[in-house]
């Protein structure tokens, strides 16, 4: 279907549509497969050109899968023809007689829409379930603490500050051992030959430790947040710019690091269980900034770990510092108002100003 739907483009004719049925007496294999799930093939190409044809710069044109890429289909219920047993734990599905022997996840109640079931590149089944539910989000807690700070940190994952103090999140050590032996995975498949057995052994064994690394790391990002979300009203966290910064030497640990779906996940947790959530402009000092009087440190190097504040004498841990800056953002009431400077550093890194702002933070204004 692809195929002929790119000729056509190519040559720059109008593309006609039809359905999968035309193509079963050349492919019987097709009559293996439930109609509905060939459908949702045709819906999905036609979608995708569509999407191309709307906006070409976001949207390229279809292409066809690599075989050993992510494969998956998706097919809907119809008449109960999708069905799951949570005592036996088996899946049916359209076609197939028997029960799929899965293993559950979740129970779940509400009416299932469809299915996609897929396999992933490391030979692993996967099933996903849309449920059509009346209750669609967990509990919401009532927070502990009004607000918290994080600061993102390439030797410790984050430091918080909330209402009861600050805190250090490593770096998860089974992450960090799964990492190394990625790296050992990757040496050897690069010494195997290509195209022998031994080197579809290793690309296999290399596949599953991507994986089990997605996930240990989704599954790491996803707790943490939750715990963040759960326990403050406020989250207050540095635009770090990660896009910026995924292009300096910084690069490696921080795309492993998994900032950007850490803000990600703590967005729309906030929103889904009624917090605020705050990102300040990334010109705000919260490094540099003394927050016990508010003195800015224009001296910090990026290495600096701590630091003595000149004004007040305090000795500062870099990280948990920048934290209570953020908090202190978070309660909207800047306790620390500086003297002489800006609360916002009004210069941008080329020296030219900057229009001083903090994002959704409109209150933050320096008080003399
Ligand atoms: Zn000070």
């Amino acid at each position: 279907m692809l195929d002929e739907k790119l000729c056509a483009y190519k040559k720059k004719e109008r593309l006609k549509r039809f359905t999968p049925t035309k193509y079963k007496e050349e492919f019987p294999f097709l009559r293996e497969v439930d109609s509905l799930a060939l459908c949702n093939v045709q819906l999905q190409i036609e979608k995708a050109f569509k999407d191309h044809f709307r906006n070409r710069k976001q949207f390229k044109h279809p292409k066809f899968k690599k075989k050993r890429e992510k494969q998956s289909y998706t097919t809907n219920n119809v008449h109960n023809s999708i069905r799951v047993d949570f005592e036996k734990g088996l899946l049916y599905l359209p076609k197939l007689r028997e029960g799929v022997k899965i293993e559950l996840h979740r129970r779940f109640d509400g009416k299932i829409k469809s299915v996609t079931v897929s396999r992933t590149n490391d030979g692993k089944y996967y099933a996903s379930i849309l449920v059509e539910t009346e209750n669609l989000r967990n509990k919401v807690v009532e927070p502990k603490s009004k607000a918290c700070g994080i600061d993102l940190g390439l030797e410790h994952f984050v430091t918080v500050t909330n209402d009861f103090g600050s805190y250090k999140v490593e770096h998860p050590k089974y992450l960090l051992k799964a990492e190394e032996r990625l790296r050992r995975l990757q040496r050897s498949l690069s010494r195997k030959q290509k195209d022998s057995k031994n080197s579809e052994k290793a690309r296999l064994r290399l596949a599953r430790q991507h994986a089990y690394i997605t996930n240990a790391r989704n599954d790491f990002l996803h707790k943490l947040s939750k715990a963040i979300i759960d326990e403050n009203q406020v989250v207050v966290v540095e635009d770090i710019n990660v896009k910026g910064l995924l292009k300096t030497r910084l690069a490696k640990s921080i795309s492993d690091s998994g900032w950007s779906k850490f803000l990600t996940y703590l967005k729309y947790k906030a929103e889904w269980y009624g917090r605020t959530f705050i990102q300040v402009d990334r010109f705000f000092p919260s490094s540099k900034l003394c927050h016990r009087c508010g003195h800015k440190n224009e001296d910090l190097a990026p290495h600096d770990r701590t630091w003595y504040c000149p004004r007040c004498g305090e000795n500062h841990d870099r990280d948990v510092n920048a934290s209570i800056n953020l908090y202190f953002v978070g309660l909207g009431r800047p306790e620390v108002t500086p003297v002489e400077q800006s609360l916002v550093d009004d210069r941008s890194p080329n020296g030219l100003p900057k229009k001083p702002s903090c994002n959704e933070t409109g209150s933050l204004t320096t008080k003399c």
